[in-house]
């Protein structure tokens, strides 16, 4: 018996009286609450921009697509797929426009969903601090056990925040474990840096999906022997390691786009789960489009 006829034989003994339980194909807001479900508007950041973007709450929702962002060759592959909504981890409009008249790009990312049918959702912050977001599922990849945030949530719960902070099974050098860290995440041209001792050893590792530059006083507080994020610059990453106890925290730096990559499959599964204990019935995918801005590096040697 297929999962339509199990629900259709549940709905023939309902009791008459009972409310209708939703089945079939959800509307965008139906998809909006279970978005909400998972990834609460209220763990965003306040800086932040989520939820809906571009579409109808009344419109049907059969594919979903997830991406980290919301460039025009992932448009191009929502719209060829035939997505309804596309979900992405970056808002395309994070600072507030006056037009989205389709000369810019960004307006015509906004014309191209509207006139394709697809609707566009942001998940971003509220991805990162949620239960499964975005650093928990780095946290996971790499094996860490007894995980806390490393910034936890003003409004959440104790497990919510920004940031993870974890211990490895057993201690390893920080050469294996970048190597860990490299096989895990996306082939991107800038592959990953590292700043320590190759032999030394670590065992506590913070990590910050995206980037988490601004975290370097929590990664000292939970006394990290390395620290893996992206978009390190010069100044923190340089003053970081001057003000290094014992060598320590290293420092990981991988490609931003990498890092939040890996919590879209997840994510995806996430929801629909959470649509499918609901009665609805949706197609959801995974964008496989590189969207790290970087195409070649050169390195000495
Ligand atoms: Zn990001």
């Amino acid at each position: 018996m297929n999962d339509d006829e199990q629900r259709q034989n549940a709905a023939d003994v309902q009791d008459p009286e009972a409310e209708p339980q939703p089945s079939g194909t959800p509307v965008l807001g139906d998809v909006l609450l279970a978005i909400e479900e998972l990834w609460p508007q209220s763990l965003s950041e306040p800086w932040d921009a989520v939820g809906p973007v571009v579409g109808r709450t009344s419109a049907e929702v059969r594919r979903v697509l997830f991406a980290v962002d919301p460039t025009a060759e992932v448009i191009d592959e929502a719209l060829a797929w035939q997505a309804d909504l596309l979900v992405t981890h970056h808002p395309l409009l994070l600072k507030p426009v006056n037009s989205v008249a389709a000369s810019h790009f960004k307006g015509e990312a906004v014309h191209r969903l509207i006139e394709g049918g697809c609707a566009l959702v942001t998940v971003h912050t509220n991805g990162d601090s949620a239960v499964g977001g975005v650093s928990d599922v780095l946290a996971d990849a790499m094996g860490l056990q007894d995980v806390k945030p490393l910034a936890p949530a003003d409004k959440g719960l104790p497990e919510e925040g920004i940031g993870r902070v974890g211990e490895l099974a057993e201690a390893t050098t920080l050469g294996d474990f970048a190597a860990t860290v490299f096989s895990m995440l996306p082939a991107v041209a800038g592959g990953v840096k590292v700043a320590g001792d190759r032999n030394g050893l670590v065992r506590t590792v913070a990590v910050c999906g995206g980037a988490g530059d601004s975290l370097f006083d929590a990664v000292r507080a939970a006394q990290a022997d390395v620290y893996v994020t992206a978009d390190l610059r010069h100044h923190p990453a340089s003053e970081a390691r001057e003000g290094a106890v014992d060598g320590r925290p290293y420092l990981i730096d991988v490609s931003h786009f990498g890092s939040e990559w890996l919590w879209l499959p997840p994510a995806a599964e996430a929801l629909d789960n959470v649509l499918r204990d609901q009665g609805y019935d949706v197609e959801v995918s995974v964008s496989g489009i590189n969207t790290d801005p970087w195409d070649f590096i050169l390195t000495p040697g």
